[in-house]
């Protein structure tokens, strides 16, 4: 190693002003099921264009409650992209239900309508579209395709706060759709994720799925002075704190500022790839408008030093903390063993995977961490 110091792939930025809010809930009555949550799901619902928001203790409860609303369970088939992270199809598995692997655009690694089509049997029940690296997926024809088979559409959107398509934000694009608050996304609660919908019987269902399943909801119980409730259905303990959630009320503030931010990085990025042939930008459609979770490249070259894994060796060398997004869902030895999948099984993601470098990207680098990190991939493949 040297002695630069090193460029994460992706960072949270926290100020004074979000400490000074969770500290106010700290030494308030409420840490748990108050006000703050319900003012952070008022809030998110704004900024997503969505009538109902639930919070939840993490993207991927967000994404279990989704599944549970929209009552999936053994037999029931949900198609999801190839290339995503695990959890978009181990909510499926964890409602008894099969997931469907859709292979994806190779110019944008966004799931591919076509294939989405394709994998269609009359036991699917759902779709799940994710927003890769912050661009919002083809979700007119998404919503097309599943509007004819009268099923619902869900939006992945854990890497696309911020975003949107033809204008709309993303949060009101889908039936459903799912945020996580984890460190590296755009705004965070440390752990955290949150549910968007329209439908008032499907946001009830996240929020009772959250709770054990309880009908009575706290407040309800303390207003109505009794201790009655019901468990009317098997659910979780997948609430958030007001701690988290008064972190989430201040990080939202900063949403649009910072996701400017990633679009200038990203913009720099683009730039300066124009003299690197080696390595090529993804596709961005002229109808989204990015949010950058991710600033991914596709690393064309076999020759050793120029190669993926050479070219990631040789940045983690230099200080520059880069990333694999993702090994396809289909590969991972618990999919393989339980649902029988292999190689073959989407060969664009396949192929996708062995190519791709996620590049640092969060909105406290400076244009010449950005410059070093060009600099430094610019040496690579000139080596
Ligand atoms: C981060 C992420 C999740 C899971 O979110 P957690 O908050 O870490 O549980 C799910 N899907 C995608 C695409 C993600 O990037």
């Amino acid at each position: 190693m040297n002695d630069l110091k090193t460029i994460p792939y992706g960072k949270q930025w926290i100020d004074e002003d979000d400490i000074r809010a969770v500290v106010d809930v700290l030494r308030a009555d409420r840490i748990t099921t108050g006000p703050r949550v319900k003012e952070f799901e008022r809030e998110f619902s704004r900024a997503a264009g969505s009538r109902f928001a639930v919070a939840v203790s993490s993207g991927t409860a967000a994404l279990h409650c989704a599944m549970y609303a929209l009552g999936i369970g053994p037999g029931d088939e949900v198609i999801v992209p190839a290339m995503t992270f695990a959890a978009t199809a181990n909510c499926v598995v964890f409602q008894g239900g099969t997931p469907v692997f859709a292979d994806i655009d190779p110019l944008t690694l966004l799931i591919d309508p076509d294939d989405v089509e394709a994998k269609f049997t009359p036991r699917t029940k759902a779709v799940i579209a994710v927003d890769y690296a912050g661009q919002p997926c083809r979700y007119d024809e998404l919503r097309g395709l599943t509007s004819s088979w009268g099923i619902p559409l869900v939006a992945d959107a854990c890497h696309s706060l911020g975003a949107a398509y033809y204008g709309r934000p993303v949060g009101s694009l889908a039936d459903l759709s799912v945020f996580s608050f984890h460190p590296v996304k755009h705004i965070t609660t440390g752990e955290g994720g949150m549910i968007t919908t329209d439908d008032p019987d499907r946001a009830e269902k996240a929020a009772l799925f959250r709770n054990h399943g309880i009908t009575v909801d706290f407040d309800r119980r303390l207003a109505g002075s009794s201790w009655f409730y019901e468990i009317v259905d098997l659910g979780y303990n997948y609430r958030i704190t007001d701690i988290q959630c008064a972190l989430g009320i201040s990080q939202l503030k900063k949403l649009a500022a910072w996701t400017a931010r990633r679009r200038e990085i990203a913009d720099r990025y683009s730039r300066a790839l124009m003299s690197i042939p080696q390595m090529a930008p993804l596709d961005v459609m002229k109808e989204a408008f990015h949010s950058y979770h991710l600033y991914v490249v596709k690393i064309g070259s076999d020759e050793p030093g120029r190669n993926r894994d050479d070219v990631f060796a040789a940045l983690l060398q230099r200080g520059i903390l880069v990333n694999v997004h993702y090994i396809p869902v289909h590969l991972h030895p618990y999919y393989r063993k339980r649902f029988g999948t292999a190689e073959g099984l989407c060969p664009k993601a396949e192929a996708a995977y062995r190519q791709v470098i996620s590049l640092p990207m969060f909105p406290l680098m400076s244009d010449a961490d950005v410059d070093r990190v060009m600099e430094t991939c610019a040496a690579i493949m000139k080596d």
